[in-house]
């Protein structure tokens, strides 16, 4: 378990107080924080002869060895089928992409069409357009064929909207980034009604998006799952975790939402920014107080009597104003 999640799910250390209170942009994944991260099968087609049973065997058989949700949905579908899995001994999970599996001479490629044309594997207009829009396509290839497609969906989280609407009424930028594909991360983003959205982003792509906004001078809060974006947030000035999330996520993350709340994100914004404000008030309160003080004795018009009475009404200003935060 990660530092923060033992300091009780909010901040990892004072440091992040001062960071959070400069945050201008969010950047967020979608699936998994966004949306629930449960997508379940809702179209199997099957083509080149192949049926839809052995299509789900082909892909569950490659899918039973990766623990993405994509794949756990896959291999659901097929229990739920009731078909008998077979075990491939050999495989390579390929991030943001999906996965490769070997078996008897037999290789099967279950993933995004990037998956396929960088194997070698021809993925047609007319294929593409057999999958159900506005859903993530998972293509099967077998025999260096396309042999099936899979159609699955997600849902929004119920609190992603007025998350999102939330943190732009702070002033704060907000940016989607997703390795799903452009229509289906179109839609989530109208939805939910980010500013920005970069589709079909490998891992590695999505530190990129983090640094060049980096080095633009902004500073950028990641919010993710850790399901091939947690090189993002340890990348980011904060990464916030789901607690729900992947382990690497909560070990990666400066923040984590142990209730997987996103509406969390601009309360923990605002704290930090209302806390810092209280901090630098009182700092420079009492500097200000005292200096005056300290002027007014030596030119010994300030007799101890006033000097204790200022002294004291001054803190119990300042504490009035740190007890303001309690509220
Ligand atoms: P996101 O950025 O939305 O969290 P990922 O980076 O986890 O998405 O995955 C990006 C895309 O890669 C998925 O939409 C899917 O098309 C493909 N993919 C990744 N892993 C798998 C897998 N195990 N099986 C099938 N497809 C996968
Ligand atoms: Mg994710």
């Amino acid at each position: 378990m990660g530092k923060a999640a033992k300091k009780g799910g909010i901040v990892k250390g004072g440091a992040y107080i001062e960071e959070l209170t400069r945050i201008d942009t969010i950047v967020i994944d979608k699936t998994g924080t966004l949306t629930l991260g449960k997508p379940e099968v809702i179209k199997v087609e099957n083509l080149d002869g192949h049926s839809e049973g052995h299509v789900l065997t082909l892909a569950a058989a490659a899918e039973k060895h990766s623990n993405h949700p994509i794949a756990q949905a896959i291999v659901l579908k097929a229990d739920e089928m009731q078909i008998a899995p077979i075990i491939h001994s050999t495989y390579k999970v390929v991030p943001g992409m999906g996965i490769i599996s070997e078996h008897d001479g037999q290789r099967i490629l279950v993933g995004n069409p990037r998956l396929m044309t960088d194997n070698g594997i021809e993925v047609s207009e007319n294929i593409l357009s057999q999958s159900v829009r506005g859903t993530t396509t998972v293509l099967v290839a077998h025999d260096h064929r396309i042999c099936g497609i899979i159609s699955l969906a997600d849902k929004v989280r119920e609190e992603s909207k007025k998350a999102i609407m939330d943190v732009k009424r702070m002033g704060i930028r907000t940016i989607m980034l997703t390795g799903d594909n452009e229509v289906v991360s179109k839609m989530v983003a109208d939805d939910v009604g980010v500013d920005e959205v970069y589709a079909q982003l490998l891992p590695q792509d999505k530190v990129t998006r983090i640094e060049e906004l980096v080095a633009k001078g902004r500073h950028v809060a990641m919010v993710g799952d850790g399901i091939n974006d947690a090189p993002a947030l340890a990348r980011a000035n904060v990464g916030i975790g789901m607690g729900a999330g992947t382990d690497v996520a909560i070990e990666e993350a400066d923040v984590v939402l142990m209730t997987n709340d996103l509406e969390k994100i601009a309360n923990v914004i605002r704290m930090s920014r209302q806390g810092y404000r209280a901090i630098m008030e009182n700092f420079y309160g009492t500097i200000g107080i005292d200096g005056i003080g300290v002027i007014l004795a030596f030119m010994g018009l300030l007799n101890p009597l006033l000097a204790a009475t200022i002294h004291t009404a001054s803190e119990l200003i300042f504490i009035v104003n740190s007890a303001r935060l309690m509220r």
